[in-house]
């Protein structure tokens, strides 16, 4: 629930600015706050809980994913976000060590850092196999804490599950468990960005998940049946934090206008505690900063929304309804994200990474006559996948 700061606080915040904002705890910050920013500008930010975490969090932060500059991620801390979100793929590691570079020599108490572990699992069906072990998991959490320099993060989430049994896969549930009675996590979490509903209700069966990290738009054909399992989820004390507000990440086209629009859509709903959007620009930085302050959907805004939500299919929605009619097996749902990646994220880096730690065979596509493969969001499926698996042949050092 969102509540209106006293006058007194606001005196003293305002005066204070935000280096008395930062020092704050997170578990004492008010419901919404006022200071001045490193640039001079005031800025009156709205706070939910995150669920039985306990953690006050302003409904925006950071989704650093795209974004290996140490002073856009500096500027975020200090215009009042607190929660860093990265995952130890990220950039092959360096999106956790830009982190790690910016926190140093801060305040452990002034941010939240949320990581994300995944374990290879079979791209078609999304289940682990033999590979996905405790050991693993563990090893990797161990390599990105010492990527960020620090002795803990505050969210581990089990990193991108599309099934329910996989949310239970137990080497996972064990490592976590070890973890976090080693004080090297304070939150156990899970994310997901396709077969959303079904993930997070298994959060919510498997009663051992404190946070969920779901895909949430206003363009998901599916985005009621996501907000009923978010609404449950959060019943249960769960916190609930969005992603991919903004159609997947899709960043170029849209205007700032419909670029907040479509924050504001996602924190309409009180069950989300906060999203993370992944800006890469100061001026995106400053579209969403503002989506912080004031998080009211105006008429122009619904406008803009309506208007984007006309525009032919650009975003996979992770509906899997593809899997299994593609003859040679290619898996569909990872291509596109690659497409996503290069087109929309404009991180060829990454798209190609994707791409080739698919494992594809060396000639694509090239025995169909024609694609029986139908997509639910009617993508031409054979033309945008020979157009991304030709990303494999880049040299990586091109690509930075
Ligand atoms: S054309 Fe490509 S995507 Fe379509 S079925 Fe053949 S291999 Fe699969
Ligand atoms: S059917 Fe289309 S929208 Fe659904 S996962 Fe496959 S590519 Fe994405």
């Amino acid at each position: 629930m969102e509540e209106r700061i006293g006058r007194r606080r606001f005196m003293k915040s305002t005066l204070a600015g935000f280096g008395g904002f930062l020092f704050l705890s997170t578990a004492e910050r008010p419901p919404e706050e006022k200071g001045i920013d490193v640039r001079g500008k005031e800025r009156k930010i709205v706070y939910r809980t995150l669920g039985k975490t306990g953690l006050r969090l302003p409904v925006i932060n950071m989704g650093v994913m795209n974004s290996d500059n140490p002073n856009l991620i500096r500027a975020a801390l200090d215009s009042g976000i607190v929660l860093l979100d990265t995952a130890h793929a990220y950039m092959q590691g360096r999106n956790e060590e830009v982190i790690g570079s910016v926190i140093k020599g801060r305040p452990r108490e002034s941010y939240l850092i949320g990581s994300k572990v995944s374990l290879p699992q079979d791209r078609t069906t999304g289940l682990y196999g033999d590979g996905a072990t405790e050991a693993e998991f563990l090893r990797k959490l161990d390599l990105s804490l010492k990527r960020l320099g620090i002795d803990h993060v505050d969210i581990l989430y089990h990193h991108n599950v599309s099934r329910r049994e996989s949310a239970f896969h137990e080497p996972v549930l064990n490592a976590m468990a070890k973890a976090k009675q080693a004080g090297k996590i304070r939150f156990a979490g899970i994310t997901t960005h396709s077969n959303e509903p079904e993930v997070i209700h298994a959060a919510v069966d498997s009663r051992f998940y404190e946070v969920v990290l779901t895909s949430y738009n206003y363009q998901q054909r599916h985005a009621a049946d996501v907000r009923n399992a978010i609404a449950r989820a959060a019943g249960a004390g769960l916190g609930i934090v969005g992603m991919k507000a903004i159609r997947g990440g899709f960043r170029q086209t849209p205007s700032a206008q419909s670029a907040s629009a479509a924050l504001k859509w996602v924190l309409q709903d009180p069950n989300v505690h906060t999203i993370v959007p992944g800006f890469t620009t100061f001026d995106q930085m400053e579209t969403d900063l503002a989506v912080m302050e004031n998080t009211g959907l105006t008429d122009p805004e619904r406008r803009a929304l309506l208007k984007e939500a006309s525009l032919p299919g650009l975003y996979c929605q992770g509906c899997r309804e593809c899997l299994g009619q593609c003859v040679a097996g290619l898996p569909i749902p990872d291509l596109m994200r690659a497409c996503m990646y290069l087109y929309d994220y404009r991180h060829p880096a990454m798209a190609r990474d994707l791409v080739v730690s698919l494992g594809l065979p060396r000639r694509v596509c090239g025995n169909c006559v024609t694609c029986p493969v139908r997509c639910a969001s009617g993508f031409d499926i054979r033309r945008k996948v020979r157009d991304i698996v030709r990303i494999r042949a880049v040299p990586p050092e091109f690509l930075g």
